[in-house]
């Protein structure tokens, strides 16, 4: 499985091939074994370490349709009944597709972005809005799992803080799949660095100097430069250093069709620019 896009992570990779990709890759093997498909996942962990973009990632290597990325804070609404029908407009087009072609379905994937707003431990919330959170976990866990459930949805929360989330929803069956997906260490950090400088490399864009620095950066004992970063960190620190080498592009007047290349010293002011939060 080529998640070429996510960097470190690979323990959780690992599990993900394991345990949600491998009975859609194969379905007869699975139902040999008895092996039924994950309905959902729980991705938590500190901001910008990739949680969405492995959700994103997931998708694509499913082959499912365009996901839907919904905000948990969104969903909520002051009118009555009015956030549980946002869940339920959710699962509509999985539903659509089922009842018309059935198994032929392709998977709907339902990523959550900030899943605790919405999914608190039931009645642990204050008086103005108990009752909706409490019917929107009620009503997620009837779309889940319910009589009516979809084979051809996968439900995908991410969070933050998953020790607000009610219980109820990690069962098996439902996000039973739970993986933390935490800030890259030294070797991620190298992974996120060249995945971001991919395109940069192939296009020549890098000067050698700065080819160096990038492996110092991450690898040569020198990680302590980048430690703290998370992967839209490093991201950021690219894309930072890259704007330093337009901007010098521009001023020597190279302007138009000529080659801007990051050097060393732009990552070095890129690394006073952004920092871990
Ligand atoms: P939040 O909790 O704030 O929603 P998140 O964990 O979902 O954060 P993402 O939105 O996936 O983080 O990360 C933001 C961007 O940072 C990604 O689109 C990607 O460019 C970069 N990034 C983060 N983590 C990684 C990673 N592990 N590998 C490669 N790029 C990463």
């Amino acid at each position: 499985m080529d998640f070429k896009n996510v960097g470190g992570l690979d323990a959780q990779l690992d599990d993900i091939a394991r345990r949600v990709l491998a009975s859609r890759a194969n379905p007869a093997a699975a139902r040999r074994l008895g092996v039924s498909h994950v309905r959902g996942i729980l991705l938590s962990g500190p901001p910008g370490c990739g949680k969405t973009l492995l959700a994103r990632e997931l998708s694509r290597l499913l082959g499912a349709r365009e996901p839907q990325i919904v905000n948990g804070p969104e969903i909520l609404d002051k009118f009555i009944g009015e956030a549980e029908r946002r869940v339920r407009e959710l699962f509509l087009p999985a539903e659509r597709e089922y009842e018309e072609v059935g198994d032929a379905s392709a998977l709907h994937l339902i990523i959550l972005d900030e899943m605790d707003a919405i999914a608190r431990k039931r009645g642990s919330m204050s008086a103005d809005t108990t009752g909706v959170r409490d019917s929107v976990v009620n009503q997620l866990l009837a779309k889940i799992d319910g009589v009516k459930s979809l084979p051809n949805v996968l439900v995908v929360g991410l969070t933050n803080r998953p020790e607000l989330l009610d219980p109820a929803l990690l069962r098996p069956g439902r996000l039973e799949v739970q993986l933390r997906v935490e800030l890259p260490d030294k070797r991620g950090r190298r992974d996120i660095l060249a995945i971001h400088t991919r395109s940069m490399r192939e296009k020549n864009a890098l000067s050698e100097d700065a080819i160096d620095l990038l492996d110092d950066l991450s690898d040569r004992g020198m990680g302590a430069r980048t430690e703290h970063f998370s992967g839209a960190e490093l991201a950021g620190l690219v894309r930072s250093a890259a704007s330093f080498a337009l901007a010098r592009a521009v001023e020597t007047g190279l302007g138009a069709g000529a080659d801007g290349m990051v050097a060393a010293a732009d990552l070095e002011r890129a690394l006073k620019e952004v920092r871990p939060a």
